[in-house]
């Protein structure tokens, strides 16, 4: 069999003059970096070689028996000759080698100084000589013989690109760059050497890793897992060559784990492990799964869930929860088009197969609900809403969104729909009884007051007692205050039933205004309270567009109230001016006042201050709130002000010309 030679030197070429070709075949040269330049026929045979490539590594080829008598600690920690001074970590001597028939045999190393470098040569110990007991000269010669004839390193490194072998050097630098974690054990799982990479992804030092096994890298949570993968191999268990995957977490110095998916062989007497940090990658994984895990829960909570339909394809990705919405097991339902819409109340079918159909052809967004029908027969509403995904040339590639169980809601708003429906009938009818009993309250009435009148002024003959004159002014009084709450009454629920017309005129404002001070005058004067007028000049003789009556009820409400509230010698100031193409009226009066906290309620109907000081003063609780609506129902606007002991001021805002709500705008 053919030997080959390392580098470009055989054991017979002829450029070894002075050595006999068989010294040579028991010899070998290492170069300062551990490289074997030449080794002799006989020792390759030993060795088992068939071949020995270029710039193969001694420590690769050759395994001492004790291999930490022949280099040292730091010599071990690393790959190659490439980078190290190899020389200077060797220790020259005998040192036993184990073949790989499990014999053993020795050879003698010294190392040899030459002009230019420092060699080691080895010899079989069963040579006629040590090469230190050869003169110098004579080994010297040797190596200068037997290294390449042009020893630049550049030139070498060409001829092995040129024949696009890689050298020792090239698979060093490799190592070096590469992103991937490299170690080589001995055969019972010691680290020997390890890449850059290792070092900085571990954080250890070369110093500490050359200390320890592999197994010590492994966090603690993993070992029990690796151990028996590690140990297949160690045992040679696993198949020649075979490359064994695994993925553990090592155990980096500061404490930290880092995710590694792990390729291991084993090459001769050496375990091979090359390390891929997965770290980032299981970080990520872990994200995505809690955020699917939170997505999911979410969507549970919100009985919400997500839905693609890729174009073209069949089935319809749906997420967990739109199986449960739908109430079919995961891993008997295929969710398509057809199975969905077996599952789809009839009536809202063609329906809603239309518009998934009408946003595919437009390209918009839909929304729709529909109802499924469930195991137990009952309806289910469902919310989906959709979008269309196109491609660059805006073609749509798929539809996806969201569905919703809306049941609970759909049957929340019908049940308030339907609440609110009975209120409003509710109100309605209210009104209309009191509109009604209002409208019929106020004939009697009038008869009694009209007859009681007649009594009082005595129009058809003479009373015979006093007394009855006081009992019939009682009558006439308590049917006037009978009327007037009755009238109030009738006007709110017109009001409230949106059935309140006004009859609109032209009229001079100051006239309803004068006739409803003065009418107020007489009460004011029993109690020694002054109304003060102030019209502003433009406004006299002004005319606006109103309803007369209404503009005379809403003074007489907010006069009558001025004087109720005021105390004895209280002062009234009624100011009226033009502003905005409109009156601006203010009522002030330095009355009790109303509390802060019933200001906002006071203007609804029947609200009263209801405490020691308004105590005793008689009132439905109307006016103010018919005041307020009357005024609104002129297109104006009423505003209150007070403060409790100082006084009230009521302000209004009516336009000259009354702004009609159209109809359907007013009050139901
Ligand atoms: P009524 O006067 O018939 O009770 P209103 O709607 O006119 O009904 O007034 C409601 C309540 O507002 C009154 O009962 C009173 O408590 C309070 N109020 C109205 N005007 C004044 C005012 N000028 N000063 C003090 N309190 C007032």
């Amino acid at each position: 069999m053919a030997q080959t030679p390392i580098l470009r030197r055989t054991s017979d070429d002829s450029q070894i003059a002075q050595t006999t070709a068989s010294q040579s075949a028991k010899r070998m040269l290492v170069d300062a970096q551990g490289r074997v330049v030449f080794m002799g026929n006989e020792i390759q045979n030993l060795l088992g070689l068939k071949s020995v490539g270029a710039d193969t590594d001694l420590m690769d080829v050759v395994e001492f028996t004790d291999r930490d008598s022949v280099i040292s600690d730091r010599g071990q920690a690393l790959f190659g000759g490439g980078n190290t001074d190899f020389v200077s970590m060797f220790t020259s001597g005998s040192h036993e080698i184990t073949l790989t028939n499990g014999k053993t045999v020795t050879l003698d190393f010294d190392i040899i100084q030459t002009q230019n470098a420092e060699f080691i040569v080895g010899v079989m110990n069963d040579a006629e000589e040590r090469s230190s007991n050869v003169p110098s000269e004579d080994i010297q010669g040797w190596i200068s013989q037997t290294l390449p004839v042009n020893e630049d390193v550049n030139d070498t490194e060409d001829e092995h690109e040129d024949l696009g072998e890689f050298t020792q050097r090239d698979i060093s630098n490799f190592m070096e760059m590469s992103e991937e974690i490299m170690i080589k054990c001995s055969k019972n799982g010691s680290l020997r050497n390890f890449n850059k990479k290792c070092l900085s992804t571990l954080g250890f030092e070369e110093s500490d890793l050359v200390a320890m096994e592999f197994m010590d890298i492994i966090a603690p949570e993993d070992k029990s897992t690796v151990r028996p993968i590690v140990m297949q191999i160690i045992n040679g268990e696993a198949e020649k060559h075979q490359i064994v995957h695994f993925e553990a977490r090592m155990l980096c110095e500061n404490g930290e784990r880092r995710w590694i998916h792990w390729q291991q062989r084993k090459f001769g007497h050496a375990l091979y492990f090359v390390g891929q940090d997965l770290t980032q990658i299981k970080y990520q994984q872990l994200k995505l799964k809690r955020q699917q895990e939170q997505l999911s829960k979410a969507q549970s909570i919100g009985r919400m869930g997500h839905w693609t339909w890729a174009l073209g394809r069949e089935e319809i990705e749906w997420s967990d929860e739109l199986y449960r919405i739908f109430g079919v097991d995961q891993d008997n339902f295929l969710p398509t088009i057809d199975s969905i819409g077996k599952l789809v109340v009839r009536r809202d079918l063609g329906r809603t197969m239309q518009i998934f159909q009408r946003a595919m052809m437009s390209k918009c967004n839909f929304e729709t609900d529909f109802r499924i029908k469930t195991e137990n027969g009952k309806e289910k509403h469902l919310r989906c809403e959709g979008r269309c995904q196109t491609d660059e040339d805006g073609d749509v590639t798929a539809i996806f969104g969201i569905m919703r169980d809306i049941t609970e809601q759909f049957e929340h708003e019908t049940e308030l729909h339907r609440a609110k429906e009975a209120a409003e009938n509710a109100y309605a009818a209210k009104s209309q009884f009191l509109a009604n009993m209002s409208h019929e309250l106020r004939t009697p009435l009038n008869a009694i007051i009209g007859f009681s009148e007649m009594i009082q002024r005595q129009l058809l003959g003479p009373i015979g007692t006093e007394q009855y004159l006081d009992y019939i002014n009682g009558i006439r009084e308590s049917g006037e205050h009978l009327l007037d709450l009755i009238t109030d009454i009738l006007d709110m629920s017109k009001i409230e039933s949106g059935k309140y017309e006004l009859d609109l005129e032209k009229f001079e404002f100051n006239k309803p205004l004068d006739v409803a001070i003065h009418m107020m005058e007489g009460r004011a004067l029993d109690q020694n309270i002054k109304i003060n007028l102030n019209l502003s000049e433009s406004l006299k003789e002004r005319k606006i567009v109103a309803d007369r009556r209404a503009i005379m009820q809403i003074m007489l409400n907010l006069l009558s109230n001025a004087v109720k509230f005021s105390g004895e010698n209280g002062i009234i100031e009624v100011c009226c001016e033009e502003r905005d193409n409109g009156i601006f009226i203010k009522v002030a009066d330095n009355g009790i006042g109303i509390p802060p906290n019933k200001l906002q309620t006071i203007l609804k109907p029947f609200e009263q201050v209801s405490n020691q000081y308004s105590r005793g003063h008689e009132g439905s609780g109307l006016g103010l709130a018919i005041t307020k609506e009357l005024v609104e129902l002129h297109g104006g606007h009423l505003h209150l002000e007070s403060e409790l002991n100082v006084g009230t001021t009521v302000h209004i805002r009516l336009p000259f010309e009354v702004i009609q709500r159209p109809k359907d705008q007013t009050r139901h």
